[in-house]
């Protein structure tokens, strides 16, 4: 336990969410409790972290995490730990909602994209088609989020958009998406900035002046590819072609990183597998897998091609990265542990509103002698 990196969770504390300023002791080595000293609550050290209140170690959920994140079946898992499947279940929702909040505040943070493509999945999920569009920035084979929408349509698009928008700076960018139509509008909607006029009511909307939107068609024939159009809708060949030598070195329009990526999803998350019997019932779960594999893929999981030639104890070596490195939000690799123990920051303390008229120097005086 290390009080030096806590800080007090009391959302009534005015030291609350800052590390180093509440005066942190340990309360109980056994309990595995801290101590605030500004507000002399107590709290777990598992406070705000999916661990909270179980009673299983965190060594043990860490392991299941793990191995549901990259793909075991539930099933093997309750017979191999003999653990009980609401539990397993349990255990797998907390580790979405926790991986959502790490991705919500670490991933979906602005950057300078360069080159982003995006796709569409098809799940089968019982009684339902589900459609899961999600998006990867290419230079560092970020994960940059999902959306989940029952329809292949304009809203799954616009949810899409919005993710990429919140990763994005406004910076020159190149955006490689399918032939979905919905697609064109939906960016040029999403990138676009207020212009503050100084005047009352909603601010003026202007585009981002550097967006370059690429749309890769495939044709098929008898499920075999035969044709593929690659075209600019906005923006010049040039400037495409700069963006696309930057991130990946090439200098054709592809789909090829995302099409990966959904390999990956598609091999740890077995309800979007193509022809499985483990179907989803609900969205809202399909979301929380998607969102515990996404963060493992991005924090947890070494990128073959993104290790970087260095000396490592006076060798040359190949030094591993996660995409999480390669964008700088981390310097190492994160363990699940890491990820599922990882508290969120706090919204900064707000000083109660004093009520009625503020006092005075006769009223001060008063209360001091009563
Ligand atoms: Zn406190």
């Amino acid at each position: 336990m290390n009080p030096q990196t806590q800080f007090c969770p009391n959302l009534q504390c005015c030291a609350r969410g800052k590390v180093g300023q509440s005066k942190i002791t340990i309360h109980s080595l056994q309990e595995r409790r801290y101590k605030c000293g500004i507000c002399g609550k107590t709290f777990a050290a598992t406070t705000g972290t999916p661990c909270y209140r179980l009673r299983h170690s965190l060594d043990t959920v860490a392991l299941v995490i793990t191995l549901l994140a990259h793909g075991c079946p539930l099933q093997a898992i309750v017979a191999a730990f003999g653990l009980d499947e609401r539990t397993v279940k349990n255990w797998q929702e907390r580790a979405g909602q926790q991986c959502q909040a790490v991705h919500e505040a670490l991933v979906q943070v602005p950057r300078d994209l360069e080159q982003v493509q995006a796709d569409e999945i098809r799940v089968k999920a019982q009684g339902q088609i589900l459609w899961l569009a999600m998006a990867i920035m290419v230079r560092t084979r970020l994960w940059l989020g999902g959306v989940i929408s029952p329809q292949r349509d304009k809203r799954l698009i616009a949810g899409l958009a919005q993710q990429i928008r919140a990763c994005g700076l406004c910076r020159p960018l190149l955006i490689c998406v399918d032939g979905l139509a919905a697609y064109v509008s939906a960016l040029r909607n999403a990138f676009r900035s207020p212009l503050p006029t100084g005047r009352r009511g909603r601010p003026v909307l202007i585009s981002w002046p550097d967006l370059y939107i690429g749309q890769v068609v495939k044709r098929y024939q008898c499920r075999r590819v035969v044709d593929v159009v690659r075209r600019l809708v906005q923006g010049t060949w040039a400037q495409a072609q700069a963006l696309l030598a930057r991130s990946h070195g090439g200098s054709l329009l592809n789909l090829a990183y995302i099409e990966r990526l959904n390999a990956t999803f598609r091999a740890r998350l077995a309800s979007l597998a193509r022809r499985t019997r483990a179907l989803v019932r609900q969205a809202s779960t399909l979301e929380r897998a998607m969102y515990l594999v996404g963060c493992v893929y991005n924090f947890c999981t070494d990128h073959e091609s993104l290790r970087l030639r260095g000396v490592l104890g006076g060798k040359r070596r190949w030094l591993p990265r996660t995409p999480a490195m390669a964008a700088g939000i981390t310097d190492h690799r994160w363990t699940v542990q890491e990820l599922l123990s990882y508290r969120l920051p706090l919204p900064p303390w707000i000083p109660p509103k004093r009520r009625g008229r503020p006092p005075n120097a006769l009223s001060l005086a008063r209360a001091a002698c009563t």
